[in-house]
Parts: structure tokens; C-alpha cells; sequence
């Protein structure tokens, strides 16, 4: 039985959405995984007391609840369903531990600091077939914000570094004490105290670096990866932002990739499909050895179960599928010519498919069974 909403963030039906946005920031504080390393329980508090500010924060999911309880966030209704990821609770914490830092994303701390990160860099890059198949560790030149050597932080004289400011105003009901982020170093608590020539106003420089990105074999085209930390870095006792890869793959000139499936395209000559032979074709894993039987139609697909790609998720590998083309000759000497002449009325030259040769779409459709 999951638990009142109202309950989960200690408030009351009746109270304000001041209020309700209060005792989430509260919880989201207590439970923070960062201050609770490894502790389930506390990451299980902070997931649900997500859950239900998500819910409560927003006047039409909370009149459905109000009406209708779980039940309103049940069946697949629009709305909230089935959990929070930790991306989506980060995601709301711009609402409630404010704005953004000169060009830096950041999450609140337990003292209510922000922790500034270094932005995401993105890179594409181009592999071949090859080297998605086999895996690859990619090279690439990247120009980083990087620390200035030299550079050093003092805590913010305005907030004394907790990143905020409060200030007391006097009105007709008494005193009232309000805080707010602390607009001298928008909420990082900190401030340049040397900054070497030549950097920017964070105290950074831009620094040409080879970074090393991992490809594991498989990879799909346009999947992103992330390189976590490879990002720029942020000033401060910031975080590193990350690298976010994009996978494009290269063109084949032999091979047609489909998910991990690849197709070769084998053209045979009318007497190999006539009488038979072997082929060796260039497949991806190396040289594999093909058995054209005697008699083979054109259009017939050889499929070489396990000498496709390797799947990313490591269920397996997929297929190369053969397909099989027969070349009819264009010009003909005057010898060809009057054999195939004397062929024309042959019994062994007229068309007789069988029941079991597979028409195209049947071919199509075990392809994909
Ligand atoms: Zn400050």
C-alpha cells in the first residue's frame, strides 16, 4: 500500500504550495544521496518525496489525487506513473534551488551551496564497420575549459561561501527574514581570488587535450555516448562536465548493416549457379567459405547464423545474410550465342518452380522470423 502523498512530505491537506515546496526542499535535503552515501533507505525517502512534490506542485495532478488518490496515476493515465528516475528529480531541483551560474549547470548541497558543473562538450565520430565490430578506443583532439595552473578560490565575502544572502525587511506584520541566492557568486559560495593572465573570468583556460574514448563493439549508428568527467571543467571545487559521443557510422562498400544483421550482396556467374561451386567472401569476422549448390535460383539468401555484429547488450550476435545474385551476360560471341539458340526449346531451360522454391516475400519473411 504506497503511502498518502501528504503524508510522505509531513504536510496537510490544506497547506499552501509555499508550504508543500518547503517540506519537499526539507526531505530532498535529508535524504540527498549525496549526503547519504550507499544508504537505500534514505535513496528510497528521497525518491518518494520526489514523487509526491511532483504531484502535489502541480494544481491539476493534485486535484485528480485530491479527487481520486493512487488510483488518479493508475492504468496508464496521463499524469505520473510507475517512479521517478534520479534524472527527472534533478531535473526538478532547478525549481527549487533556483537559477542558473554564468554558463554553469549546478544542483544544491546539503548547505543549500550550489555546486557548480563544467558544461557537457558533444563529438561525433566516424567508424567504420570494422571497428564497431571489433571495438575501438577513438583518439580525439578536444579543446577543454580547463583550471588555469595557478589558480586559486576564496570563499565568497558576501555569503561568507554559503551561497546565500538573507535579508530582513521590516513590514506592517513585524520582521521578516527572507533568503535568497547570493547574487556575487550566484549561489557557488566562492570567488576568484587569483586569477592568472591570460584566463577567464572563472579563472580558465581553453586547453587542446587528446582524450581517449572507449567504443565498445556493437554500437549502434547515432547512439550517444557519455564520457563521463570529459566534459569542461567547472570552476572552483566544481564538477567536470561530460563528453557526449555520437556514433557515425561509415558506409560499407561490401556490407549492408540492418540492427546487428548484415546483408552481402554475392553476384555468381549462370554456369556457377548451373553447375555449382564454393565462393569465399570477405565477411566482416574474415574469410568464410560459401557452398553454391547445383542448380541455385537467383535471389536465394544464405544465412550465416552468428556472423553478423556483436550485439551491444551482449545477447549474442547477429546474422550475415547472403544474398545470392546470378549475372546474365550482355554480350554473347557467335558460339554462346547459337548454344543458348539450341537451348531455347531444352526441357532442362523451361521455368518449373516448385511448391518449395520460396517466392521473394517468403524469403523476406523468414529473414526477419
Ligand atoms: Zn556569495
Amino acid at each position: 500500500m504506497k503511502e498518502d502523498y501528504y503524508k510522505t512530505l509531513g504536510v496537510s491537506k490544506d497547506s499552501s504550495a509555499a508550504d508543500i515546496k518547503k517540506a519537499y526542499r526539507k526531505m530532498a535535503i535529508k535524504y540527498h544521496p549525496d549526503k547519504n552515501p550507499g544508504d537505500k533507505a534514505a535513496e528510497e525517502k528521497f525518491k518518494e518525496a520526489a514523487e509526491a512534490y511532483d504531484v502535489l506542485s502541480n494544481p491539476d495532478k493534485k486535484a485528480r489525487y485530491d479527487q481520486f488518490g493512487h488510483q488518479a496515476f493508475q492504468n496508464g493515465g496521463a499524469g505520473f506513473g510507475g517512479g521517478m528516475n534520479m534524472d527527472d528529480i534533478f531535473s526538478q531541483f532547478g525549481d527549487i534551488f533556483g537559477g542558473g551560474f554564468g554558463g554553469f549547470g549546478g544542483f544544491g548541497n546539503s548547505q543549500g551551496r550550489r555546486v557548480l558543473k563544467g558544461k557537457n562538450m558533444r563529438v561525433r565520430v566516424d567508424l567504420t564497420l570494422e571497428e564497431i565490430f571489433n571495438g575501438v578506443e577513438k583518439k580525439i583532439k578536444l579543446k577543454r575549459k580547463v583550471l588555469a595552473s595557478g589558480v586559486t578560490y576564496s570563499s565568497c565575502s558576501q555569503c561568507n561561501g554559503s551561497g546565500q544572502v538573507t535579508r530582513v525587511t521590516n513590514t506592517i506584520l513585524g520582521r521578516m527574514q527572507t533568503s535568497t541566492t547570493c547574487p556575487t557568486c550566484s549561489g557557488a559560495g566562492q570567488a576568484i581570488e587569483n586569477r592568472p593572465s591570460g584566463s577567464d573570468i572563472n579563472g580558465m583556460i581553453l586547453k587542446e587535450e587528446l582524450v581517449t574514448i572507449p567504443i565498445p563493439a556493437g554500437v549502434p549508428h547515432d547512439l550517444q555516448l557519455k564520457v563521463t568527467g570529459k566534459g569542461h571543467e567547472a570552476p572552483g571545487n566544481g564538477i567536470n562536465g561530460d563528453l557526449l559521443v555520437l556514433v557515425n557510422e561509415l558506409s560499407h562498400d561490401k556490407l549492408e548493416r540492418e540492427g546487428d544483421n548484415l546483408h552481402y550482396q554475392l553476384y555468381i556467374s549462370m554456369p556457377d549457379a548451373i553447375l555449382g561451386t564454393y565462393k569465399v567472401i570477405d565477411a566482416i569476422s574474415g574469410k568464410l567459405k560459401i557452398k553454391i549448390h547445383p542448380g541455385t535460383q537467383p535471389g536465394k539468401i544464405n544465412r550465416l547464423r552468428g556472423k553478423g555484429m556483436p550485439s551491444i547488450n551482449g545477447y549474442g550476435t547477429g546474422d550475415l545474410v547472403v544474398h545470392i545474385n546470378v549475372w546474365t551476360p550482355k554480350t554473347l560471341d557467335k558460339k554462346q550465342k547459337e548454344f543458348f539458340e539450341s537451348m531455347k526449346e531444352n526441357e532442362h531451360f523451361e521455368p518449373k518452380p516448385e511448391k518449395s522454391e520460396k517466392t521473394f516475400f517468403d524469403r523476406v519473411r523468414d529473414m526477419f522470423s
